[in-house]
């Protein structure tokens, strides 16, 4: 798979599996956005695929704040011209029992998860539709298609961004935009990295191939429905979970 010629914007970029996505893309030839809300981790990436050869630029922006979208989404246009692909990974979790959750945990949780998604996709979409070239990806969770209990919020979001992408899907193929989603199961990143022990082998217990993932195992899959190749897929949502839930 190569990315030349290719601008891809990762929301998320600065750790963990968006910042994975990032590097994939860009060590494949990909001009790569890297967004999230601190700036000075999205500058390191940046730095670093630069000394490596590569094309990025560093955004700082909320996902869950319109004004913050546009802005970067102009200020991608004005540095590259166009948007070849989007992958919506920015995400967070507020765990808690249904019954102690509190309405702000719910709200920032759907704000930055689905409603980033949606604006992230209702931005690039005028682009790609105009280019009649687009490659979308939303991350959502296994958790998203099993529930979790202390989840609601998460769960809530992860699987109404398969709703989103079947929609989009539908909205953006006459376009020659597909949309996608990448469901990862249990990936070692700072998001899980502060689970109890006793949690994690509860979990490795259900996945059979009998590890964790890891972020290239997802970086790869968003890499592959990001890619030319996969012009004949749209509206799928791809488990990279060690086949914890099929
Ligand atoms: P992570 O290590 O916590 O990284 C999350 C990234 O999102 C960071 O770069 C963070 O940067 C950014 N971010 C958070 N809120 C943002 C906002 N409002 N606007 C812009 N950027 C924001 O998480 P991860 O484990 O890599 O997860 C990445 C994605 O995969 C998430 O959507 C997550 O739900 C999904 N996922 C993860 C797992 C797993 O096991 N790890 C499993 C299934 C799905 P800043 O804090 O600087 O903004």
């Amino acid at each position: 798979m190569q990315f030349n010629d290719r601008v891809a914007i990762v929301t998320g970029a600065s750790r963990g599996i968006g910042r994975s996505i990032a590097e994939y893309l860009a060590a494949r030839g990909a001009a790569v956005v890297a967004v999230s809300r601190n700036s000075a981790d999205t500058a390191a990436l940046v730095q670093q695929i630069e000394a490596d050869g590569g094309k990025a630029m560093s955004v700082q922006a909320d996902v869950a704040v319109a004004a913050d979208v546009d802005a970067m989404i102009a200020a991608v246009q004005e540095r590259f011209g166009r948007v070849d692909i989007l992958v919506n990974n920015a995400g967070i979790t507020r765990d808690n029992l249904l019954a102690r959750m509190k309405e702000d945990d719910w709200d920032t949780v759907l704000d930055v998860n689905l409603k980033g998604a949606f604006l992230c996709t209702r931005a690039v979409a005028r682009i790609m539709s105009k280019q009649r070239y687009g490659r979308i990806v939303n991350i959502s969770s296994v958790v998203g298609q099993m529930g979790n209990a202390g989840q609601a919020n998460y769960c809530a979001s992860k699987s109404a961004l398969g709703g989103l992408t079947r929609s989009n899907a539908r909205e953006l193929a006459r376009r020659n935009v597909t949309v996608n989603a990448v469901a990862p199961g249990f990936i070692e990143t700072d998001m899980t990295a502060g689970l109890a022990e006793k949690v994690r082998n509860e979990m490795l217990g259900q996945i059979p191939l009998g590890r964790f993932g890891t972020v290239d195992d997802v970086a790869a899959a968003v890499a592959f429905l990001a890619s030319e190749q996969a012009g004949y897929i749209t509206g799928h949502e791809l488990s990279v979970n060690g086949g914890m839930y099929m």
